[in-house]
């Protein structure tokens, strides 16, 4: 075999198993984690406020030279801000992320 095919084959074998071992390692980790956050009392951050905008846009609509009656020109996409809220376990470090309230509403429900 092609000394070079040879070597790189190995390196990718040697690493696929580095990887394979690491993977392992963070299930365990994750698993440990997800333990001690299902038995957790948690004690929450302040919920905290973010805001996130998405930019407007226009879609392409159908090449020039597309026929027919449902022909799709371009189309204006306005600008969006999507709010969302997120805190903190203070004892355990798990985090929860909550979408807008319903309008009008301060307090976010998790
Ligand atoms: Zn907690």
């Amino acid at each position: 075999m092609n000394e070079r095919a040879e070597s790189l084959i190995e390196a990718i074998e040697r690493k696929t198993n580095d990887v394979k071992i690491e993977t392992e390692r963070l299930q365990s980790y994750q698993a440990s984690l997800n333990c001690i956050q299902s038995s957790c009392k948690h004690n929450w951050t302040d919920a905290e406020k973010h805001t996130d905008t998405i930019p407007g846009y226009t879609t392409p609509g159908d090449k020039p030279g597309t026929m027919g009656v449902d022909f799709q020109g371009p189309v204006d996409i306005a600008p969006s801000v999507k709010v969302y809220y997120t805190r903190e376990c203070k004892e355990c470090g798990k985090t929860q992320r909550t979408e807008q309230t319903r309008p009008g509403k301060q307090v976010p429900s998790f």
